[in-house]
């Protein structure tokens, strides 16, 4: 991962710069990351990600309800 203040390529794994010290910027991928992002591997991580779907779904739902009907 390339530090974006001083150029240095960074392992992948590092938070941190190794030669300015700077946090190093996730990749932005939006709201795939907000999604896939979990703390736990395997089944609960899956299981997470399947909640927030549903409830961008249930959300973005609401929004469309609001948005046609005024309520
Ligand atoms: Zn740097």
């Amino acid at each position: 991962m390339k530090c974006s203040s001083c150029q240095f390529e960074n392992p992948p794994s590092a938070r941190f710069c190794g030669q300015c010290g700077r946090e190093l910027e996730a990749e932005d991928k939006g709201l795939f990351t907000w999604l896939t992002t979990s703390a736990q591997p395997g089944l609960a991580g899956k299981a997470i990600i399947a909640l927030k779907l549903i409830g961008a779904f249930y959300v973005s739902m609401m929004l469309l309800g609001v948005l046609l009907y005024g309520f």
